[in-house]
């Protein structure tokens, strides 16, 4: 077992060792497959961005730092495709503005391009600045970035956006904005820690021990946030199955995109995970107070923040992660808190597009290979938790 971490985790609805069961076992290997479909390695992003809030400071010190773009030739044909713009807007007297009461059991209709309340979007005017990232050759790693730019972006991160919690807060909404942003902020520091550049003279990568015990193991809390961030998304996963399962996986390899089908499919509705597992975050208990529709739309602005911040941070390829994980948590709000949540009267269906399926599969992969890393040096960490 993993020491001191016993038990739920917090407000969640599963323990840590039946997590660490279900990631090792189940989820980890099939998000490891699935991550390196040509579906899933792709990601659309602007790297180049103004930031809106301090002047771009390019802190970055290794040549690691940068990100290799992929060819044009190289991402997917169906990829480069215009979509349809599914936004709501006012259709009347139009002949389409009719309305259709056929019942249409379909969750997915297509890929479309649509909003997220939760996440600033990179402005598409530009849509030349726009590029294809292929994530396997641009892991997520030491970089070097470091010093007051990085400080800076975390810093603001916290107290700006999400100021940590007193122990008598009573707002559990709160809780969650920052616990998610400290669950990642553990994860990311994991990946850092996990492939480091031990010695600059002879290129020499590994893990570097120390690191990971200082930055995350030694603080009980980031590691639990960084369980409950996982959890968090994955129930964000498992709620999306219909959608999910319906998509089109289409990048014109045929052989490749069955694959990618087969492996949502068993991830979706892995047995272990539906016994072991069935809902791993409980997102109705949230937002239930008299004021929750207005909290709502604080957290959210916090969260778009928070997301509009990752232009500034001063590195490629922290950058291109950063601004992935971020849109993953992103479009896991979405999926949790803005759909079919019929009290509100919000009847909206839920719609994703293609780079927000993306973002939240990898991001569900990032976490699970964090958890896996603490899981995986269980008695490691027992010893250091005695020794506090
Ligand atoms: P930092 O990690 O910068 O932490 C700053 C402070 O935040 C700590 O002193 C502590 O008080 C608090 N804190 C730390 N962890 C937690 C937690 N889990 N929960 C709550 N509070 C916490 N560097 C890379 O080498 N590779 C990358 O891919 C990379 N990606 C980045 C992505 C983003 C979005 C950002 C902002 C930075 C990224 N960095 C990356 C830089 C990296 O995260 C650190 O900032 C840097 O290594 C300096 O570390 P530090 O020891 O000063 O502590």
């Amino acid at each position: 077992g993993t020491g001191k971490y016993k038990g739920m985790v917090e407000d969640c609805c599963c323990d840590y060792e039946t997590v660490d069961n279900l990631n090792s076992e189940v989820l980890n290997p099939l998000l490891q497959d699935l991550v390196t479909t040509p579906f899933f390695r792709y990601f659309k992003v602007k790297l180049w961005c103004d930031c809106p809030f301090w002047p771009e400071d390019g802190m970055c010190r290794l040549r690691d730092c940068s990100v290799c773009e992929c060819p044009e030739n190289e991402f997917p044909e169906p990829f480069k495709r215009p979509l349809p713009s599914h936004d709501l807007k006012c259709q009347e007297g139009k002949p389409q503005a009719a309305v259709d009461r056929t019942i249409d059991n379909r969750a997915f209709r297509g890929w479309v391009e649509t909003k997220n309340p939760w996440t600033h979007d990179d402005d598409d005017t530009d849509s030349g600045e726009m590029t294809y990232v292929n994530l396997q050759l641009n892991p997520e790693r030491y970089t070097g970035y470091t010093g007051p730019s990085a400080r800076r972006i975390w810093d603001s991160i916290y107290s700006e956006n999400c100021p940590k919690y007193s122990y008598g807060e009573t707002c559990p909404e709160k809780k969650v904005l920052y616990k998610l942003i400290s669950g990642l902020h553990s994860s990311i520091s994991m990946h850092i820690a996990a492939d480091y550049l031990l010695d600059e003279s002879s290129n020499q990568w590994g893990q570097n021990m120390d690191l990971m015990y200082d930055r995350i193991l030694r603080h009980p809390d980031r590691v639990r946030n960084m369980y409950f961030t996982y959890l968090f998304v994955l129930r964000a996963v498992t709620k999306a199955t219909a959608y999910l399962e319906q998509a089109e996986y289409d990048t014109g390899n045929h052989a490749e995109d069955l694959k990618t089908q087969s492996l949502i499919k068993q991830l979706l509705y892995s047995p272990k995970l539906q016994t072991a597992c069935p809902v791993p975050f409980d997102e109705a208990k949230l937002w239930q107070g008299q004021s929750g529709p207005e909290l709502k739309q604080q957290i959210q602005k916090q969260f778009r923040n928070i997301s509009a911040l990752m232009d500034c941070v001063g590195c490629e390829k922290c950058r291109l992660w950063g601004k992935l994980q971020v849109q993953g948590l992103g479009t896991a709000l979405k999926i949790l808190f803005s759909v079919g949540n019929q009290e509100t009267g919000d009847h909206q269906t839920l719609q994703l597009q293609r780079n927000e399926v993306i973002a939240l599969v990898n991001l569900l992969n990032r976490l699970s290979e964090s958890v896996k890393m603490v899981h995986d040096m269980g008695p490691d960490v027992e010893r250091l938790m005695e020794d506090q």
